[in-house]
């Protein structure tokens, strides 16, 4: 069970090369991190090759594979948007997305479809599926094979990706011959807080990820792991350290048993215990070095 690459999104103060070095001293294998910061488009934000080789010194060092990289893409991205302004902003700015997470040679980058407003949710899918299109003709495909990846989401309003049929209608947008370069990933905080039964028994939380690999047709491509401040289909997303929320520690130990979290970056996006980073402090977060040994614990035993 010791293939099981678990890792955090960490705090980028004093450079991308500094999150590396404090997911690596919480004894992380995966890494998410933000390219630029996720309050804004960034669609002219580009990522230096200079910048790029720096981070690949530091994983090298911490021992973490660059496949097992994983960029979330700005929150403001509205891809499923009816709003002709903000959908197209949106469409720049996940181009640039794969542009840069490309740049890091990163294993995917994965980003929220967004809501679709006072519109359709089907019509909201469909400008979902070729944005991420528009993104992959954009940004040619390179041997590290960064992929786009819609994330499930909590299901608050009209945001897209609450089921297994909405990704799949986003991604059956995508033409056959880029679909290689798309998938999904799953977050558990986002699943419970939408309704989806993980939590109460072992093979409820198999029926639930068994259903969403049937209609989708293939496995997630990253977990993130997170307990939820907010009950059961609550459609509130609000993360907390695990066994300390909602879901309770044992369904993330059914998860880490489950063969459907091997070989993929499984990210803790727990809340921190700093309120601040000091930018040349290498040392990792208390909490995120916790929740390893936690999950750690689950594989050992
Ligand atoms: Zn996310
Ligand atoms: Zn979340």
């Amino acid at each position: 069970m010791s293939a099981r690459i678990i890792g955090v999104h960490a705090a980028d103060d004093g450079g991308l090369p500094m999150a590396v070095r404090r997911a690596a001293a919480a004894g992380a294998r995966a890494l998410q991190v933000f390219t630029a910061p996720p309050t804004y488009y960034n669609e002219k934000v580009g990522f230096k090759a200079e910048k790029a080789a720096k981070v690949h010194a530091a994983l090298a060092e911490a021992g973490i594979e660059r496949r097992h990289v994983l960029v979330h893409a700005a929150y403001v991205l509205n891809t499923a948007s009816p709003e002709e302004t903000k959908a197209m902003r949106a469409r720049a700015g996940l181009a640039k997305e794969l542009e840069r997470s490309t740049a890091l040679a990163a294993g995917g980058c994965c980003f929220h479809p967004g809501s679709a407003g006072d519109s359709d949710p089907s019509d909201a899918a469909v400008r979902v599926g070729l944005t991420i299109r528009h993104a992959l003709e954009t940004v040619p495909e390179t041997e590290d094979g960064t992929r786009v990846l819609i994330e499930n989401t909590a299901g608050a309003g009209r945001t897209m990706g609450r089921s297994a049929e909405e990704i799949a209608l986003m991604l059956a947008q995508v033409p056959a011959e880029l679909r290689h370069r798309t998938g999904y990933g799953l977050d558990t905080c986002h699943l419970f807080a939408a309704g989806h039964d993980i939590a109460t028994s072992a093979e409820a939380q198999r029926a639930v990820l068994e259903r969403f690999v049937a209609v989708i047709g293939e496995k997630p491509a990253f977990f993130h792991l997170n307990d939820s401040q907010h009950p059961f289909g609550s459609n509130k997303d609000r993360h907390a350290l695990i066994g300390e929320g909602a879901i309770g520690a044992e369904p993330f130990r059914w998860l880490l048993a489950d063969a459907i979290s091997l070989g993929i970056p499984l990210i803790l996006e727990t809340p921190s215990e700093r309120e601040t980073v000091v930018e040349d402090d290498p040392s990792a977060d208390p909490a995120d070095a916790r929740m390893i040994a936690l999950l750690g614990g689950f594989l050992a035993s």
